[in-house]
């Protein structure tokens, strides 16, 4: 998608601080962290949401979760850490290209599960 915003970071049409690059997955600092580590697992397919994941694309969605395993590791979370993607409105999603978040570096208290 010509207009999204992780499809050019993903491209490195747009700076951001990457952590994992492949043909496939890209990991990056998210710009307004929640947690001592907050980073962003995305597909460099652009797919909406997890809404918009199917047997055709989920594929994609298994290679992040492989990073996300990769560069927790590297990042020194072996206490733990808490992945999320907000999906939709209601989700409290802003950017519309899947991406999850990996947070952790404390122990995070507040959940709501
Ligand atoms: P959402 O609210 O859609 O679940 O998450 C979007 C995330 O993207 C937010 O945590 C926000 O801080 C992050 N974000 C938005 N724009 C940028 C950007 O240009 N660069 C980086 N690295 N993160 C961004
Ligand atoms: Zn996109």
């Amino acid at each position: 998608m010509s207009d999204c915003l992780f499809c050019k970071i993903a491209a490195g049409e747009i700076p951001s601080t990457c952590l994992y690059d492949d043909e496939n997955v890209y990991a990056f600092r998210d710009i307004n962290p929640q947690a001592p580590v907050h980073f962003l697992v995305i597909p460099k397919q652009h797919i909406d949401s997890v809404a918009a994941v199917s047997a055709e694309n989920s594929a994609a969605v298994a290679r992040c979760f492989e990073v996300i395993a990769k560069v927790a590791e590297q990042e020194g979370l072996e206490n733990g850490y808490r992945v999320i993607s907000n999906c939709g409105a209601d989700g409290g999603q802003t950017v519309h290209h899947l991406h999850f978040h990996v947070l952790g570096g404390k122990p995070l208290g507040e959940k709501i599960l």
